[in-house]
Parts: structure tokens; C-alpha cells; sequence
């Protein structure tokens, strides 16, 4: 009843074709949820798409996670979602995301016994209004029971990751987190909430700060990968 009141107070769309969805759909149709397609099998850490050789991923590079998991590709509805949870606000999307997170995680086995994520300077979250990886988490939290807490801060004057090529990326990443004051992760195992992976950059300089707060495991997921081959290619381009 409560629900069908909401609905005619606040009609809302689904994010991806923009079909009108009931509040209790969480801003996605149930037939854009059928189409998220999982990532192909990939490495068995970082779950990066392999051809011959080693992972271009975690392979060649010191890597602090013990196994990252993507749901699916930056594209399509998963695209369309992210997009709409981070640009147009829509918080309940955090629901859907959330449940696909914890889907992957209780599918692969994921166990850890804290949950955070990555976090953004307090001028971004102001603008915004929150932290999408934040709500991610915290639905994850509540659905599988583990506590979650905010470990990590980021520096503020730092540049966006998102307007750098491939290499000054990676030394962006550097320098531009620090862990809380107080976080001891001495015997933890951490789940890393990010929602974009690209370079693999910021989660595995976060996962070497939470090592070195102490966690004895770092585990990580995110909602999507971007085309690491399309970043090189604008890289060239500009
Ligand atoms: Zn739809
Ligand atoms: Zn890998």
C-alpha cells in the first residue's frame, strides 16, 4: 500500500530505457537486469581478460590484492546505472548494485570480516551528496553481515584519475590516500568497495595501505572494468 502511494507521489524511471518502474524496482526494470552480462572467465586474481603470457593486469606489477572481482563490463545497462547513481542521484540503485555485488562475492567464496571503501575528498562528497562506493558498501554490509567502517581518507588537491592517460595514472594514485588516524587492521581480512576499475591503480595502492595498517588480506570488487585498450588509444590521441 506504502509502496503504491510512493509511486504515485514520486513516479521514477528505470535508469537504463527509462521505462516507469515501481519504487520497490530500485530505478532498474526487470528486464534491463536481465541484461547485465557477467564478465567472461578471466584471471583467476584480478579477473582481467587473458590472451598467451601473463596477466597484463596484476601480472607484471606489485600486486597487494589477494583476489579483485568485477560484475561486469563499463558498458550498457551497467554503464547507464553507474551513471545514473553518481550524476543523477539516484541513491536506490545502490540496492541493485549492491545485490549483484553480493551475489559474485557469496558466489566465489569471498569471506572477509570488514567491509570499506574507496573514498572521495570531502569536497567531492559535498557536491554529490555521497559516495556511491560507500553505499555499495554498506548494502553489502547489511545483506552478508559484516561490519563495515570508513578506513582510508583522500587527500584533498589531488587530480581526478578519470581526466589522466594510462601512465600518470598509476603516479597519481601514489600519495593521493592515507589511512585514518586509530585503524588497526591486524588480523583482518578487507573487502575494497570501488565502483570503476580502469588501471587496477587505485585499489591496489589502497590494498598496500590497508597491508600496511595491518590487514593480512585485501580483497576487492567492483562493479565494472573500463577498456583499459580504448584509455591507451585516447592516450595516444591526445
Ligand atoms: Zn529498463
Ligand atoms: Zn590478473
Amino acid at each position: 500500500m506504502l509502496s503504491i502511494l510512493v509511486d504515485i507521489l514520486t513516479p521514477s524511471r528505470c535508469a537504463a530505457c527509462g521505462t516507469p518502474v515501481s519504487c520497490r524496482e530500485h530505478h532498474l526494470c526487470s528486464e534491463c537486469a536481465g541484461r547485465i552480462a557477467p564478465l567472461p572467465p578471466g584471471c583467476p586474481v584480478c579477473s582481467a581478460p587473458l590472451d598467451d603470457g601473463p596477466c597484463p593486469v596484476c601480472g607484471e606489477r606489485r600486486w597487494y590484492l589477494d583476489r579483485h572481482i568485477t560484475v561486469s563490463e563499463y558498458r550498457g545497462v551497467m554503464k547507464k546505472m553507474l551513471h545514473g547513481f553518481k550524476f543523477l542521484r539516484l541513491r536506490g540503485l545502490s540496492v541493485i548494485l549492491g545485490g549483484l555485488a553480493v551475489k559474485e562475492l557469496t558466489g566465489r567464496g569471498i569471506r572477509p570480516d570488514l567491509v570499506t571503501w574507496i573514498p572521495m575528498n570531502k569536497k567531492k562528497k559535498w557536491e554529490r551528496g555521497f559516495n556511491q562506493s560507500e553505499l555499495i558498501a554498506r548494502h553489502i554490509s547489511k545483506k552478508l553481515g559484516y561490519p563495515c567502517a570508513p578506513l582510508l581518507a583522500e587527500r584533498s588537491k589531488t587530480a581526478t584519475q578519470r581526466e589522466l592517460g594510462l601512465r600518470d595514472r598509476f603516479l597519481n594514485a601514489l600519495g593521493r590516500y592515507e589511512i585514518l588516524p586509530g585503524a588497526d587492521l591486524r588480523g583482518h581480512a578487507v573487502l575494497l568497495l570501488d565502483d570503476i576499475f580502469t588501471t587496477g591503480a587505485t585499489i591496489n595502492e589502497c590494498a598496500r595501505i590497508l597491508r600496511s595498517a595491518g590487514a593480512h588480506k585485501v580483497f576487492s570488487i567492483t562493479m565494472a572494468r573500463a577498456d583499459i585498450k580504448r584509455l591507451d588509444k585516447f592516450q595516444f590521441m591526445s
